[in-house]
Formats: structure tokens, C-alpha cells, sequence
């Protein structure tokens, strides 16, 4: 269903009850995060059970919980059909961020990442993408809100992008999670069609694209879908989003010990982004046992970072939450829990 007013006056008169309680469900369901339609005080006892007969107002099952050092707390959520994803939550001084998926597994198989390992199992419904942010909200202690929205879960966002963008529109909406649109990162491998399509129809939530390498060949080696996609076709839809938007494009990359952070690579990477209005975020690898891969030595990121920045590229390298946890990059789902 549509998680909107439209939506829920459609599931009014289909349920037989008059349109303006659609408002006092949208309501409970968003503002006060009601756990099951007892908690809807304010319907009727017949209504309730009219509504629970033919609806489930929560469907994720927290089947396991760990807690990091730094505070991170991970969720791994099964879903009613058995499909597990992960919900990270991520406390800084002065923000609560949740890290939510929007598949189960990954059609994209990035050979460093442990969501893609098994391939896709399914897409996640609108539903299932939101319940994550109302979860996280729920887990946070009494007078703390939930600041900050990132879609960089399980799964590939922009290969389901229909439910991926109505769920943005219900985490941002007034009538829903009320969460400002650029308090939300959104994570994708860069399908230059849909990015230019991201930029129409959310042009104030931030876009970050998943790099990785300077060149086609490196990065086809690394992200097999990416053969679809060459860098000259991405960096086009980058320019064309920031025509569209006038916001920069947040490069993410993937620091893999001696295969992507050489100096070579930080020239070339500093050359192919430099015409563009777009940031470097480097994030160190944190490992996946099966990959084959090692994290970047603290010589090799800082040498990597002083030529970018030499070369006037705009470059952070992100602090890894939870990855004591394994709670960085879908390695939760992996442990066999
Ligand atoms: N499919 C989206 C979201 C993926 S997760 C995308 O590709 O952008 C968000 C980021 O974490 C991506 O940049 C992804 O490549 C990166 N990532 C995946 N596994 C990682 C790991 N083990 N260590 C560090 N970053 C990782």
C-alpha cells in the first residue's frame, strides 16, 4: 500500500470505516509509533480488530541484537517470509543516525562486500524499508530523536528504487517521520539513468556514489555490474545531477590494501573527479573474512589522502562505526545467526 494520505483513505473505505480516521492511523502509525493497532486508543475495539484481521502494523522480528564499543547497535531483522537484512544504529555527539537496507542480499556483488555474497534474495517492500527507521527510533532512550537517515544497508537501492523512493517520501514527509530530506544519504553503485532521475525527484536528499577505483578496468574487476555502467557514462550523470540540484556528489571509496590505494591510483582518482563538483569520502575496509581482501595501512591512507588533497580534491576518510560488531557492511547476516 502507499504510506501516504491518499494511501490510507484508500484502506479506510476498503475496510468500510469513514475517510477521516485515515489521518488518526497515519498518525499512530508515524508520529506515535503505535507497536499494533491495540495501541490505536482512539478506534474503536470493533475497528481495531477489523484492522488487525486484514493488516500488520509491524512485520520486522529483531532476532538478534549486538552492541559496540562506541555505542553502535546493530539488528539483524527477519522478515515474515524468513528474509533477513540488517538495521544499524549509530550514535555521534549530536546526532542519532540509522543505517537501513533495501534488499535482502545484493544483485550487484561487489567482490570486497558481504551483503552480495549470496546474490539477491528479494527486494524489500516500502513497508519493510520504513519499519527499519521507526525500529531504530523506537530503540533510541526516552527525549533522544532519530537526526539522520542512511540508505547504505543491505542491498542496492536504485535496483529498487519504486520502493526505496516512496519510503524516502514517508521518512520525510510532514505526515510521516518528519525527517528533513537532507538529513538523508542515499548509497548507490551508480546506474547514471537513475541518478539523473534521483536528481528530479529528490533533489535535496544527499547522493553519495560508490567509487571504489579511478578506472573502468579496476572497477569492473571489483564491482561486476559496473561493465554496464563506465565511468564515462557516471561521471556525465554526476555533472548532470549537480546541473539539476547545485549538490555535490559524495564519491565513497573503498580503501583495499594495495589493490586501490596506491599513488597511481589517488593521481588518476584526483584527474577523472577534478572537472566535477564532488567529495571523496574513503572509507578503510573493514574485513569480510572470505574476501580475500585487507584494509589499507595507516601510511598508505594518510600518503593516499595528501595526494588527492595536493591535487584540490575534497577528501574525508569516514570513521568506521561498529566494526568490532561486524556491524559495517551486512557481515552480521553472514555469521550464521
Ligand atoms: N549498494 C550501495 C550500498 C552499499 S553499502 C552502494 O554500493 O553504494 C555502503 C558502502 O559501503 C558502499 O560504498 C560499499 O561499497 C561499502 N562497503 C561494502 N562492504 C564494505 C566493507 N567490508 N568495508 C568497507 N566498506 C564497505
Amino acid at each position: 500500500m502507499e504510506y501516504d494520505k491518499a494511501g490510507f483513505e484508500k484502506l479506510a473505505v476498503e475496510i468500510g470505516i469513514p475517510k477521516f480516521r485515515a489521518g488518526q492511523l497515519l498518525q499512530w502509525v508515524f508520529e506515535k509509533r503505535a507497536a499494533g493497532f491495540d495501541d490505536m486508543t482512539n478506534l474503536s475495539k470493533d475497528l481495531r480488530a477489523k484492522l488487525a484481521e486484514s493488516y500488520t502494523v509491524r512485520t520486522a522480528e529483531v532476532i538478534d541484537e549486538v552492541t559496540c564499543k562506541d555505542g553502535t547497535r546493530k539488528f539483524l531483522v527477519k522478515w515474515p517470509d524468513g528474509v533477513l537484512t540488517e538495521t544499524v544504529l549509530m550514535a555521534y555527539h549530536d546526532r542519532n543516525t540509522v543505517c537501513i537496507s533495501t534488499q535482502s542480499g545484493c544483485p550487484v556483488r561487489c567482490t570486497f562486500c558481504a551483503s552480495g555474497q549470496h546474490g539477491l534474495q528479494r527486494n524489500l517492500t516500502s513497508g519493510e524499508i520504513i519499519e527499519q527507521v521507526i525500529l531504530a527510533a523506537d530503540k533510541l532512550e526516552d527525549g533522544k530523536r532519530l537526526s539522520n537517515v542512511v540508505i547504505m544497508g543491505m542491498g542496492e537501492p536504485f535496483a529498487n528504487y519504486e520502493n526505496t523512493g516512496k519510503a524516502i517520501t514517508a521518512i520525510n514527509a510532514d505526515w510521516g517521520l518528519a525527517i528533513g530530506a537532507r538529513h538523508i544519504t542515499i548509497s548507490t553503485i551508480g546506474i547514471p539513468e537513475r541518478i539523473i532521475k534521483f536528481a528530479e525527484d529528490f533533489p535535496q536528499v544527499t547522493l553519495a556514489v560508490s567509487l571504489h577505483a579511478p578506472n573502468d578496468a579496476l572497477r569492473q574487476e571489483l564491482i561486476p555490474w559496473a561493465q554496464k555502467y563506465p565511468l564515462k557514462d557516471l561521471m556525465d550523470a554526476v555533472a548532470e545531477y549537480y546541473d539539476l540540484t547545485h549538490r555535490e556528489v559524495t564519491m565513497e571509496y573503498v580503501l583495499l590494501d594495495g589493490v586501490n590505494c596506491l599513488p597511481k591510483h589517488a593521481e588518476q582518482l584526483a584527474k577523472l573527479i577534478r572537472p566535477f563538483r564532488c567529495n571523496v569520502n574513503l572509507i578503510n575496509y573493514n574485513t569480510v573474512l572470505e574476501s580475500g581482501h585487507r584494509p589499507a595501512g595507516e601510511k598508505a591512507v594518510a600518503n593516499f589522502m595528501d595526494i588527492l588533497t595536493q591535487r584540490g580534491v575534497n577528501v574525508h576518510l569516514r570513521q568506521s562505526k561498529g566494526s568490532d560488531i561486524n556491524a559495517a557492511c551486512g557481515q552480521l547476516r553472514n555469521s550464521g545467526k
